[in-house]
C-alpha cells in the first residue's frame, strides 16, 4: 500500500470544475443545460492575438524562454501597469506563470508554514483557502457582507492581523460576488499597514479591467507606503478571454522576486513561449475587442440582475465588476448546496453553491453571466418553472 504525504489531505480543489463534470454527465445523457458554473468568457480570443501565437510557432518561436518571460513581454506588462494604474515597475520583478493560480499557489508556499496565518476574503476565491491549508498556514476568513456591497472593512480587516500573520489576500473585482472596493477602504487599509510591517499582501486584480456602473479599479500597487510588500496578480485569462493559453503574472517587490522565480523554475520552467507572444500582442495591440466584450457583460448583468430578483426568495445586488451576480437564496429556505443541486438536476442551470467560496458563502448561489443572453433568459425561466 503506497502512502501519500499527509500534505495532500488539506489540498481542496475548484468545485466551478466538479460541477462542470456533473453538468456534462448529464449533457451525456441528453439533458440540456445552461452553463453558469464556470467562470470564463465566451467569447474566442481577438485573432490577432492567436496569428501572433502562431506566427511565434512559424518563426522557430519554440524553445524555453527566461524563467521570467520574454524580455519585450515583461516590458508590456510594465507599460500596461502604468498604463492602467499610473504606477512605475522595474520590468525585471515580473513573473509571467502558467494561471494565476500559480501565482497564488507560489505567494502561499512563499509565506505559509505551520503556525502561520493567511487572512483570505470569504466569500472568496477558492484557490485561495486550498493552497493555504497546503502550505501548512491557518486561512483566517475575512468575512466579507452583502450590507457592504462586499467590499471588506478595513478597520475589521486591520483587527485580523496577529504577529503570526504573514499575508493578506486581496481580490477586487472581486470572485465570487462581483464586489468592487472602493478607493477610501483600500486607502484606509494601506494607511493601517503602515503599524503592521510584517504582513504581505497578494492582490489578485485578475478583472481589473472589468468594471460597470462607473466603479473604478484601484490596485494596491498604488500606495507607495506598502508597495515594497504588494504582490500583484493580473492575467489575459478574463480580460482577453485566453483562460485556456495558462498565462498570467505576478508582479512581486524586488525583495521576494528571486525566490518567486525559484519557485517557478522548478515548477514550471517556463511558460509556453507561443502563449507569450501572444500575451504580447493582447497587451500591445487593439483594447476594442476586451472593450466590447465588458460592454456585453454589462448587458447580460443587468438582464440577470433583473431577473434573479424577480424570483421568489432570491435577491441579488448589481455586481460592481467581474463577471459573477451573487444571489441572496435565503428566503427560499433551501441551503447553498441544495440550491446548486436543485437548480443543476431540475432546472438544468450549472451554478456554482456560495459554500464552495467559504463558510460565509451560505445563503447563496453564485451565477457566471458571462454566457449568451438568450442562455441567461432560459436559465432565468427553467429556474422560475423549477421554483
Ligand atoms: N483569481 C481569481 C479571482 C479568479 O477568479 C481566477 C479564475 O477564475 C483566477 C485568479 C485564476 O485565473 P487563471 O489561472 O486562469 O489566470
Amino acid at each position: 500500500m503506497v502512502t501519500l504525504a499527509t500534505r495532500m489531505s488539506r489540498l481542496g480543489t475548484d468545485s466551478a470544475f466538479e460541477v462542470l463534470a456533473r453538468a456534462k454527465a448529464l449533457e451525456a445523457q441528453g439533458r440540456n443545460i445552461v452553463h453558469m458554473g464556470i467562470g470564463q468568457p465566451d467569447f474566442p480570443t481577438p485573432p490577432h492575438i492567436v496569428e501572433a501565437a502562431c506566427k511565434a510557432l512559424r518563426d522557430g518561436h519554440h524553445g524555453y524562454t527566461p524563467a521570467g518571460g520574454i524580455p519585450e513581454l515583461r516590458q508590456a506588462v510594465a507599460d500596461d501597469i502604468h498604463k492602467y494604474r499610473g504606477v512605475e515597475i522595474d520590468p525585471s520583478t515580473v513573473l509571467i506563470a502558467p494561471g494565476g493560480k500559480s501565482v497564488i499557489f507560489y505567494a502561499c508556499l512563499m509565506f505559509g508554514e505551520k503556525g502561520a496565518e493567511i487572512i483570505t476574503p470569504d466569500p472568496g476565491f477558492l484557490s485561495y483557502e486550498s493552497a493555504i491549508s497546503f502550505s501548512g498556514a491557518t486561512a483566517v476568513p475575512l468575512h466579507l457582507r452583502e450590507e457592504n456591497g462586499f467590499a471588506f472593512d478595513p478597520d475589521e480587516l486591520l483587527s485580523l492581523i496577529t504577529p503570526k500573520t504573514r499575508l493578506i489576500i486581496l481580490n477586487s473585482p472581486a470572485n465570487p460576488t462581483g464586489g468592487v472596493v472602493p478607493r477610501e477602504k483600500i486607502a484606509r487599509l494601506a494607511e493601517g499597514l503602515a503599524k503592521h510591517p510584517h504582513v504581505a499582501i497578494l492582490s489578485d486584480e485578475i478583472y481589473s479591467r472589468m468594471l460597470y456602473d462607473g466603479h473604478e479599479h484601484t490596485s494596491l500597487l498604488e500606495f507607495e507606503e506598502i508597495r515594497d510588500r504588494v504582490i500583484l496578480l493580473d492575467g489575459w485569462s478574463k480580460t482577453y478571454a485566453m483562460t485556456g493559453w495558462r498565462i498570467a503574472y505576478g508582479i512581486f517587490p524586488k525583495s521576494m522576486y528571486d525566490d518567486a522565480e525559484r519557485l517557478a523554475i522548478n515548477c514550471h520552467s517556463c511558460i509556453n513561449t507561443a502563449a507569450q507572444y501572444g500575451g504580447l500582442a493582447a497587451l500591445t495591440g487593439p483594447q476594442d475587442e476586451t472593450e466590447k466584450m465588458v460592454a456585453a457583460f454589462d448587458e447580460r448583468r443587468r438582464l440577470i440582475v433583473l431577473g434573479l430578483n424577480d424570483i421568489p426568495g432570491f435577491s441579488c445586488l448589481a455586481p460592481g465588476g467581474a463577471f459573477y451576480a451573487f444571489a441572496n437564496i435565503t428566503g427560499t429556505g433551501l441551503s447553498a448546496k441544495e440550491m446548486e443541486e436543485k437548480l443543476l438536476n431540475e432546472a438544468g442551470v450549472a451554478t456554482v453553491a456560495g459554500t464552495s467560496f467559504g463558510g460565509f458563502g451560505e445563503g447563496y448561489i453564485r451565477f457566471s453571466y458571462a454566457t449568451g443572453k438568450d442562455q441567461i433568459a432560459e436559465a432565468l425561466k427553467q429556474i422560475r418553472a423549477c421554483l
